[in-house]
């Protein structure tokens, strides 16, 4: 079983370049969402606490079954620590057998970027130069990274609380992104802005965003609302937009959705990709991708290290699973270990 540790994903991600990495999750993504009807899927498992949530996603089609655990802490910041960190594992589904231990930190703000950019490509007006992003946490960079990938972005606006995420996010994208525009409020932010995306860090019912804020013929991807009683958006504006989710079971516990249970979900983005139902029909329409995260998007994401590791040599092989000679012999290889010199 190889282990791909925090190094090894840094060394991956620097060999094979963060534009080019991007381009390859996006391209995976696209095809297991494609082919969406071959896995077996489940919501999530989630373990709520009143400053957080813990969870367990697994999703399997019948060669992979992949799964994460990850957690979601916005105080976590606070105390220094982050407020998402994830593990993931892949295992081969004819035998059981685990074929990868993996970080899953980075890989998931990989994933939900290039998420955001499999979204936009289908939701999105052709022309959005205007990208504004509410909430310069961890997540945010990759954002805008990943939505550079499928959108001709010339500006990026952005607002948080806090000056000093501001300034991170501004150093680490000023060399990528000569127009950047720190703003005072999220209104003056997202005020034109055809592409938006809302990636804030609140357990409570936020309006980030509200209707007269947001132009016509905007997509928001929210993915700050994750978790029951934790959402970013007016719930007004659900009202008035086209409204994709990756899988409804999932979503309308823990999406802005909750909010309005009535809301009409236009699709799930598979149907999108797979032509089942139209994207963006408009350069007028509102959309906006409802997204939480999905077990699919860590399957994809597995599935693309599993094989680029192999093909690099990069992780370490390491033992977590007994190797016997008599398979049935799982006690005599404990107890008879180091052996006796007799
Ligand atoms: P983070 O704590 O690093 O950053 C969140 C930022 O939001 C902070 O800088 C904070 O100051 C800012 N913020 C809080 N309230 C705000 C407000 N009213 N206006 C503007 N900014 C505000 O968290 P992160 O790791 O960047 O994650 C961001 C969010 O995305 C979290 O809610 C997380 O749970 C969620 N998330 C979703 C997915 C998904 O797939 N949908 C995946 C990963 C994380």
């Amino acid at each position: 079983m190889r282990l791909i540790t925090t190094t090894d994903m840094r060394q991956l991600v620097h060999r094979v370049g963060l534009d080019e990495f991007n381009a390859r999750l996006l391209k995976v993504l696209d095809e297991d969402f494609s082919r969406w009807e071959q896995f077996q899927l489940s919501p999530r498992h989630a373990t709520h606490y009143p400053h957080g949530v813990i969870e367990l996603m697994p999703c399997a089609d019948d060669d992979l079954y992949a799964f994460k655990y990850v957690n979601g802490h916005p105080g976590n910041p606070q105390q220094g620590k982050l407020c998402v960190v994830a593990l993931g594992m892949l295992a081969d589904v004819a035998t059981g057998y685990p074929l990868m231990l993996c970080e899953m930190t980075w890989l998931t703000a990989l994933r939900t970027a290039a998420t955001a950019a499999l979204g936009a490509r289908y939701l999105a007006r052709k022309e959005s130069h205007l990208l504004a992003i509410i909430g310069t946490g961890a997540q945010s960079e990759f954002q805008v990274s990943a939505l550079a990938g499928v959108c001709d972005i010339h500006t990026v606006r952005y607002y948080d609380p806090d000056a000093k995420a501001m300034v991170k996010f501004a150093n680490n994208l000023k060399e990528r992104f000569p127009r950047l525009m720190a703003c005072k409020s999220a209104a003056e932010a997202v005020e034109g802005a055809s592409l938006i995306v809302t990636a804030t860090a609140a357990k409570r019912h936020n309006r980030i965003l509200t209707r007269e804020m947001v132009s016509p013929g905007a997509h928001i991807h929210a993915l700050g609302g994750d978790c029951p009683g934790k959402t970013e958006l007016e719930p007004a504006l659900l009202d008035h937009a086209k409204i994709v989710v990756e899988y409804r079971p999932q979503s309308q516990v823990e999406g802005e959705i909750q909010n309005r249970p009535e809301a009409e979900i236009h699709a799930e983005l598979w149907e999108i990709i797979t032509g089942r139902r139209p994207g963006r029909e408009s350069d007028e329409e509102l959309t906006i991708f409802d997204s939480v995260g999905f077990a699919l998007e860590d399957y994809s994401a597995l599935r693309l290290v599993n094989a680029l590791t192999e093909e690099m040599g990069i992780g370490q092989e390491t033992s977590l699973i007994p190797e016997l000679d008599d398979p049935k012999n799982l006690f005599g290889a404990l107890v008879n270990y180091p052996k006796k010199s007799s």
